[in-house]
């Protein structure tokens, strides 16, 4: 993309009632803009950036057998009554609204009614089960408080992804495969060393649930590490009970602030029993589906990431989740040739500051702030080497390479 026609500027400061780090750089490079608290716009660079941790997400969850769907986030009274969730006064996040043709409809905080309600049409026989579903879908939730930027809002994308299992060994072994490719896909989004899964309460089925917890100062959690960093544990079931279950002791574990990037757990019969989601068994006897659920936080993702990498200068993109892989600046008329006939060869892969206007300092401050993982520079005195200069972003560290070496080793 050309910088001259990316309709977005970069900005010296971000709004003031903004108080997080996350929304106020990527505001200020441009890649969100705050619409009110708790509620931001993705921009074309935000965008991609969401795009890119959808798609390593998609990969992730197609590998153990995820099918993707979409539901509608318009939700019926009528089925969130029967498991006892329509009432505000239970779950208090619901965000509701008045039908023109009469009626209340809410606004889905989460998918489990309406996806187990709708699986009635489509499981009847043991034969139909095991089923893993998912979906990339906007949230609502109307949080009390909306301080942490895009880390937390009252609309917001997360990937959802449900088992239906014929028995409980079933679901189990799904589960372990659903934790294994959570892991690789903090791996790949640059934070495997810093996410944690974290034992958490596991309602009426399970013992635990598992959170996937990413160490932050800024997080809203609190999570408790043993000094081989093998057992974390949540501040909900950090207690003597659990410990001991666990085979620890308390002057064991430090404290540390983290963001929960996602969550694993097993809903055993919670939503099949009282939505009547069952199958025949080989012998014709009815069973409820064995259920467990799958969350990321999407958006929450972005911020933690944009958060955690970020220096003095700006953004720092991990290279699998960058909307762009190289900045481009050409200096002097040669330079700026090349950088045109490279541009026009490989487009996808880089951001080219063609501005005319601009002076190479702001180019340079932007592309620093934007955090694209490379800075490529080309001018007349790399050119009179045949050479390009490119600078890391993480690093800072540059290099020289020569226009042949540079455009083999792009991709
Ligand atoms: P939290 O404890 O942070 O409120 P939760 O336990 O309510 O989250 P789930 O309902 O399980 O979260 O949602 C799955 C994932 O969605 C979470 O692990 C988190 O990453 C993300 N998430 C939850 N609430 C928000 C929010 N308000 N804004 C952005 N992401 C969110
Ligand atoms: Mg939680």
């Amino acid at each position: 993309m050309k910088r001259s026609e990316l309709f977005t500027k970069t900005s010296k400061s971000a709004p003031a009632d903004e108080v997080s780090k996350n929304a106020q750089l990527l505001i200020r490079a441009g890649y969100i803009s705050k619409e009110m608290a708790g509620a931001y716009n993705y921009l074309p660079l935000g965008l991609r950036v969401i795009e890119n941790i959808k798609q390593v997400v998609r990969e992730e969850m197609n590998a153990i057998g995820g099918q993707e769907l979409l539901m509608t986030t318009l939700q019926r009274r009528e089925i969130w009554e029967i498991t006892d969730r329509w009432d505000s006064a239970k779950v208090d996040i619901w965000f509701k609204t008045e039908l023109a043709a009469g009626g209340e409809v809410g606004l889905a905080p989460t998918h489990e009614e309406p996806l187990t309600d709708m699986l009635r049409q489509h499981i009847n026989s043991y034969k139909d089960l095991p089923i893993y579903i998912y979906q990339f879908q906007t949230k609502f939730r109307n949080e009390l408080r909306a301080k942490s930027g895009i880390m937390r809002g009252r609309e917001f994308l997360m990937k959802d992804m449900y088992d239906f299992s014929a028995s409980r060994e079933e679901h189990e072994a799904f589960y372990e495969r659903a934790a294994a490719a959570y892991t690789k896909v903090y791996d790949r989004l640059g934070i495997g060393d810093i996410t944690y899964k974290t034992f958490a309460s596991g309602g009426v089925f399970s013992k635990y649930s598992h959170e996937y917890q990413t160490l932050l100062d800024v997080g809203e959690d609190t999570i408790y590490m043993n000094a081989d960093k093998s057992i974390c544990i949540n501040e909900e079931v950090f207690n003597d009970e659990v410990l001991a279950d666990l085979g620890a002791k308390k002057s064991d574990f430090t404290t540390y602030t983290a963001s929960e990037v996602g969550n694993i757990f097993s809903l055993g019969y919670k939503y099949s029993e009282p939505l009547g989601l069952e199958f025949t068994d080989k012998d014709g006897n009815r069973h409820y589906a064995y259920m467990g659920c799958y969350g990321i936080g999407i958006s929450r993702l972005m911020g933690v990431i944009a958060e955690k990498f970020a220096d003095d200068k700006g953004l720092v993109w991990p290279e699998t989740i960058t909307p762009f892989k190289y900045y481009l600046i050409g200096l002097g008329e040669n330079g700026i040739k090349k950088c045109a006939e490279i541009y026009e060869k490989y487009s996808d892969l880089f951001l080219w500051d063609d501005r005319t206007e601009a002076r190479a300092g702001e180019k340079f401050a932007d592309a620093e702030l934007m955090g694209i993982p490379h800075r490529v520079v080309i001018s007349d005195k790399t050119l009179t080497n045949d050479q390009v200069e490119i600078t890391d972003r993480k690093t800072g560290q540059t290099k020289l390479l020569t226009l042949n070496d540079f455009i083999n080793k792009l991709y």
